[in-house]
């Protein structure tokens, strides 16, 4: 049936005199909230707004014509439709641009959009800052502000596609590797990642969709769960508990063999792999016998490994391995059977490769 052919409801009369109370935000609410939030709208009406918000990714009420004009000037009066705001953007040599997302409260977060053929790559933030510390990291340097919510989240997907003039049909990869701890805010990230999955919006298939997480052990189990998952992704970057605590004081409460206990506990589908990522740090985690441990912890679960070289970033006082090491390295890990990759840092040059995504000032040592 025609959804305008269908009676008018009372939300299709002209707009009121404006409510007192404060009007809610709808980006980032889920079908069931939308419903919840404007009764009296049938069904079918927010599904054409979820659509608007999610497939289109409309950012004003004008956008939504498919909408009768009463029911537009009534949700411009009544509701909020605010996504996070590109503030600055600036793009690398190799194509990729970092952006910086202004969000409600006025705190910044950042993204990177990278354009590979035939698929786009966008790096998402989950949190202001982070409150892991890991000594290596820019961001683990801020602490935590904020955790992001599911509509600052998806915002980031929404303003980097449209602001690259997206073409529609081209695969879109997601990968929380930008600013914060996506295990620390699990819920307002798998509210994001269900959004960004329903087929009536982005419809972003959830392999596309990468978790990277630093290693907490309790969001690896409440992950597991989940029947529509991302894949998992987790910062290594140590091969013994003295040197992994360190530089990554998560490993102080969940250790080396509490994570493989977890990993290996992890549904993980046929053809499907766990990411190991692992910073290389000059004279800190690059010796061979590093390889030889990495590639026995790899080797407990269906696995890739992902070696980045240090991005450098003010005043962290470590080194990128020399590149002979570098090639050493990969190059035992690849005789011993595994897959293994060196992440060239894209957007480098314009500080949007991993850890090097800070925006507020550095916590106070
Ligand atoms: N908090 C999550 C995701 C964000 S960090 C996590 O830790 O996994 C994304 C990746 O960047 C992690 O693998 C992290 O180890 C890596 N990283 C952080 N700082 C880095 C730096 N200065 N150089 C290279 N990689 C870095
Ligand atoms: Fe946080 Fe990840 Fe940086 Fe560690 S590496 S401080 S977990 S963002």
């Amino acid at each position: 049936m025609n959804p305008e052919s269908q009676p008018a409801s009372a939300w299709d009369n002209p707009a009121p005199e404006a409510p007192a109370r404060p009007r809610v935000n709808v980006a980032g609410l889920s079908k069931t909230q939308l419903v919840e939030l404007l009764p009296g709208v049938p069904a079918y009406r927010a599904a054409q707004i979820f659509e608007g918000l999610y497939k289109h990714r409309w950012t004003t009420w004008d956008s939504f014509t498919s909408l009768s004009k009463a029911l537009r000037e009534r949700l411009q009066v009544e509701v909020e439709l605010a996504w996070p705001e590109i503030v600055e953007s600036v793009s690398s040599e190799d194509g990729s641009t970092k952006h910086a997302f202004r969000l409600a409260d006025g705190k910044l977060v950042e993204g990177v959009h990278m354009p590979y053929a035939g698929r786009t790559t966008l790096c998402l933030s989950s949190q202001v800052g982070c409150a892991m510390g890991c000594t290596f990291c820019a961001t683990g340097q801020m602490g935590i502000v904020r955790n992001l919510t599911a509509g600052e989240i998806v915002g980031q997907v929404v303003a980097m596609l449209n602001k690259h003039d997206h073409a529609e049909g081209l695969p879109v990869n997601l990968v929380f590797m930008g600013m914060g701890e996506p295990m620390h805010n699990l819920d307002h990230v798998m509210a994001a990642c269900a959004l960004l999955t329903d087929p009536a919006g982005q419809a972003i298939p959830p392999r596309r969709i990468t978790m990277s997480t630093c290693g907490l052990v309790t969001g690896i189990e409440k992950l597991a769960r989940f029947r529509k998952r991302p894949r998992l992704a987790i910062s290594l970057n140590g091969t013994t508990d003295r040197y992994r605590s360190q530089i990554m004081p998560v490993n102080r409460v969940w250790n080396l063999l509490a994570l493989s206990n977890a990993l290996r506990a992890f549904p993980v589908e046929k053809g499907e792999h766990i990411t190991l990522e692992y910073v290389l740090l000059k004279g800190i985690t690059d010796s061979m016998d590093d390889a030889r441990r990495l590639v026995a912890f790899a080797r407990q679960f269906p696995s890739k490994i992902n070696l980045i070289p240090f991005n450098a970033h003010e005043g962290s006082g470590f080194h990128e391995p020399a590149e002979d090491r570098i090639e050493e390295f990969c190059k035992f890990i690849t005789g011993k059977g595994l897959t293994v990759s060196v992440r060239r840092s894209r957007g480098q040059d314009v500080a949007g490769a991993c850890g090097q995504l800070v925006r507020e000032g550095r916590k106070k040592t």
